[in-house]
C-alpha cells in the first residue's frame, strides 16, 4: 500500500493535471488507474484544444481564461519539450457567427485568405484563433513525468474513510493507496464508485480515423466545423469525431470511419480515398446534463437525501429545502473532476487549477479564495436540481 499527499483515481488527462497542479505547490500525489496513463478517453493521437470555443470559454467571467490555459499547456511543452510531436498554429474555425466572434477575440477571415492559410480549399469565411494540436496522451504523461507523481495499476471500486485517510480499495478489498486527500477523475465510472454514485455522467462513444499522408489537399493547419480534421506529427490526418449518446461497442466500425471521410470531402471538396485509411480509435466522453464538468468538493450525498426527505414533511417545505442548501454538508477532503466532455485538453486543466487551492487549505498550506467558477462548477449544482425535482415529484 503507498501512501501521499492526495490520491488521484483516473490517469486521464482530468487525473494527471491534477496531479501536475499539486507538485507546483509541493504536494505529492499517487494516481491509480485500473488500467494505465491515459488509457481511455484522453489516449487518442491527437486532440485540438481551442482557447475559445465550447461552453468552456463560459465559465469564467473574464473570457480570456481559456487563453491563459492553453498557455500553459504550451508552457509545458517548453519546460520540458514532452510534447515533440504537437504541431502549433492557429486554428480555423466555421462558419462565421457574431456572438463566437465577439466572445472568442478571433479575427474573421474570407475564403480565400482561408485557403491561403490551410493549403486546402476552404467555401466559406472562417475565423482564425488560437489553439493547438497535441497528443493528449503525451500530455498525461508530462503531467506524470513533471510532477513525479507515483502511479499503481488498479481498479478501485470504493473509498474508505479511517482516522482522517482516505483507503482505495479494490474488489478483493485490497488497498490500493492511502492519503489524507482523494480526488475522483475516473470519467464516467465515478459512477460506480459509491460515494460519488448519484452524479448524473453520460459515456459518449466516439470514433476518429487516421488517414495516410499521401492524401492530397488536407489542410496543414487544424480546421474545425462539422467535426474536424488535424495534422498529426506521425504524417497523416486525424479526422474526428463523431458522437453516439447510446452505443457502448468499442470496437471501430469501418461505416462510421466512412461516414468521417464522406462529411470530410463534402466540407472541404477534397476527396479522400476509403483506401487512404490507416486506422481509427473508439473512445468516449463523460458529459454532464448541462455541458459543465463537475470540479469540487463532493457533497455527502446521503445525508442530504435523509435531510432533504424530512425537509420536504415540514410545515413550509419549500423554506426547509432552501435552508438545507445553504447548510450542505461535504465528504472530508473529498474531491472531484469529471464530466469534461469534449473539451478535456482545456477544461481538465482549469478544473486541477479550481481544486489547488481547495486541496492546499485542507492540507494546512494555502488559502482556499473562492471563484467565481466555482458555483457554476461544483457538483452542489446537481443537489440543488434535484431537490426541485423531488419537490415537483412530491407536489
Ligand atoms: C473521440 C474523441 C475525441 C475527442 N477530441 C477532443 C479534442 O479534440 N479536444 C479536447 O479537448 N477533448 C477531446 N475529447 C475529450 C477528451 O478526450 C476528454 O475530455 C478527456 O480525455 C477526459 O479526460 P478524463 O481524465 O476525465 O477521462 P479519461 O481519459 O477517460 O480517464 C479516466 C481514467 O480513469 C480510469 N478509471 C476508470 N475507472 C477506474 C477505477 N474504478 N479505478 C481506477 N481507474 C479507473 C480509466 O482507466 C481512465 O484512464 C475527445 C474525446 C473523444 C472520445
Amino acid at each position: 500500500m503507498v501512501s501521499t499527499d492526495c490520491l488521484i483515481i483516473g490517469g486521464g488527462l482530468a487525473g494527471t493535471a491534477v496531479s501536475f497542479a499539486l507538485s507546483r505547490h509541493g504536494l505529492r500525489s499517487v494516481i491509480i488507474d485500473k488500467i494505465g496513463i491515459a488509457a481511455e478517453g484522453s489516449g487518442n493521437p491527437a486532440g485540438l484544444a481551442v482557447a475559445d470555443s465550447g461552453r468552456s470559454a463560459e465559465v469564467d467571467p473574464r473570457d480570456t481564461r481559456g487563453f491563459e490555459v492553453l498557455s500553459d499547456v504550451i508552457g509545458l511543452h517548453q519546460r520540458g519539450g514532452y510534447l515533440a510531436g504537437a504541431v502549433y498554429g492557429d486554428v480555423v474555425q466555421f462558419p462565421v457567427t457574431p456572438r463566437l466572434a465577439e466572445r472568442c477575440l478571433v479575427g474573421a477571415v474570407s475564403a480565400t485568405h482561408l485557403s491561403q492559410l490551410t493549403a486546402a480549399r476552404c467555401l466559406s469565411d472562417g475565423l482564425v484563433c488560437r489553439g493547438i494540436t497535441v497528443d493528449p496522451s503525451d500530455l498525461c504523461r508530462a503531467h506524470v513525468f513533471c510532477s513525479g507523481a507515483g502511479v499503481v495499476i488498479g481498479e478501485v471500486v470504493s473509498l474508505s474513510l479511517r482516522n482522517g485517510k482516505w483507503r482505495a480499495l479494490n474488489r478483493h478489498g485490497e488497498i490500493l493507496g492511502e492519503a489524507p486527500v482523494v480526488c475522483i477523475a475516473n470519467g464516467a465510472a465515478a459512477m460506480a464508485i459509491p460515494l460519488t454514485g448519484w452524479l448524473k455522467l453520460e459515456r459518449v462513444r466516439g470514433q476518429v480515423v487516421i488517414v495516410r499522408a499521401s492524401v492530397k489537399g488536407l489542410p496543414e493547419i487544424p480546421v474545425c466545423f462539422d467535426g474536424y480534421v488535424l495534422p498529426i506529427p506521425a504524417g497523416g490526418h486525424l479526422i474526428g469525431a463523431d458522437y453516439d449518446h447510446i452505443s457502448v461497442d468499442t470496437r471501430v466500425h469501418p461505416g462510421i470511419s466512412s461516414a468521417l471521410i464522406r462529411r470530410m470531402n463534402k466540407w472541404l471538396e477534397v476527396s479522400i480515398p476509403s483506401e487512404a485509411i490507416r486506422s481509427g480509435r473508439v473512445a468516449f466522453r463523460t458529459s454532464t446534463h448541462d455541458r459543465l464538468p463537475y470540479v469540487g468538493a463532493v457533497p455527502d450525498y446521503w445525508d442530504f437525501r435523509a435531510r432533504v426527505d424530512s425537509a420536504l414533511k415540514a410545515r413550509r417545505p419549500v423554506a426547509a429545502c432552501e435552508a438545507l442548501l445553504g447548510d450542505l454538508s461535504y465528504l472530508p477532503n473529498c474531491f472531484v473532476s469529471v464530466g469534461h466532455g469534449s473539451r478535456g485538453l482545456l477544461s481538465a486543466h482549469y478544473a486541477a487549477e479550481l481544486l489547488t487551492p481547495k486541496i492546499l487549505a485542507v492540507c494546512g498550506t494555502g488559502r482556499d479564495d473562492a471563484q467565481p467558477a466555482d458555483t457554476m462548477l461544483e457538483p452542489r449544482r446537481l443537489m440543488v436540481r434535484m431537490m426541485r425535482d423531488l419537490r415537483r415529484a412530491r407536489s
